[in-house]
């Protein structure tokens, strides 16, 4: 299956990433639920995360901090976000 060159998320062959679209349209992340119903993981929910975020580093205060901290979020995962 291939992967997001941004995020790493899998890619369907028909569809731009999960991760490209607002943030309460993003996997896990408008869903707040999730994680108190133990359907998600605490770590689970950091990648959706991050993965939204390097999608949208200019959208709702994406401090080099936070960037970075995305970065190395999914570097975590094993995959490396290309230079911005
Ligand atoms: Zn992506």
């Amino acid at each position: 299956m291939p992967s997001c060159p941004i995020c790493g998320a899998p890619l369907s062959a028909a569809s731009p990433c999960d991760y490209d679209v607002p943030l309460d349209r993003a996997p896990g992340i408008g869903d707040p639920e999730a994680i108190a119903q133990g359907r998600e993981s605490h770590a689970g929910h950091e990648v959706h995360i991050a993965r939204w975020r390097v999608h949208h580093p200019d959208e709702r205060g994406a401090s080099p901090a936070v960037m970075a901290w995305a970065r190395e979020r999914l570097l975590r995962e094993g995959h490396r976000v290309p230079p911005a």
